[in-house]
């Protein structure tokens, strides 16, 4: 009986992911991944401002999930952005307030 209720606990929340998933469409416009659509633009470790667009302030990835980002692109990036605050392109972390 308890297996059941949890099942039918899991169901409902799921369903309630969905659906938030569906409202979250509609007040945002679906973004396709900038490396994608536009072939001039590459994930290029030398080019901390291009990367900068996908970091905090703190100097955190952002996540694909709010970059709109693909994730062949994604994982692209974010070696491009270790490689690049090796090199000193771009900060590990920054507690500079802008
Ligand atoms: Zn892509």
């Amino acid at each position: 009986m308890s297996m059941e209720y949890r099942e039918r606990d899991r169901d409902r929340d799921r369903d309630r992911d969905q659906e938030g998933r569906g409202k979250r469409k509609t007040f945002f416009r679906k973004k396709a991944c900038r490396f994608c659509s536009e072939k001039e633009h590459q994930v290029d470790y030398k080019n901390p401002r291009m990367l900068s667009h996908f970091l905090t302030e703190r100097g955190k990835i952002i996540p694909r999930r709010i970059s709109g980002i693909c994730a062949l692109h994604q994982r692209a990036l974010t070696t491009a952005v270790k490689q690049a605050r090796v090199m000193a392109l771009l900060p590990f972390t920054s507690t500079q307030r802008p």
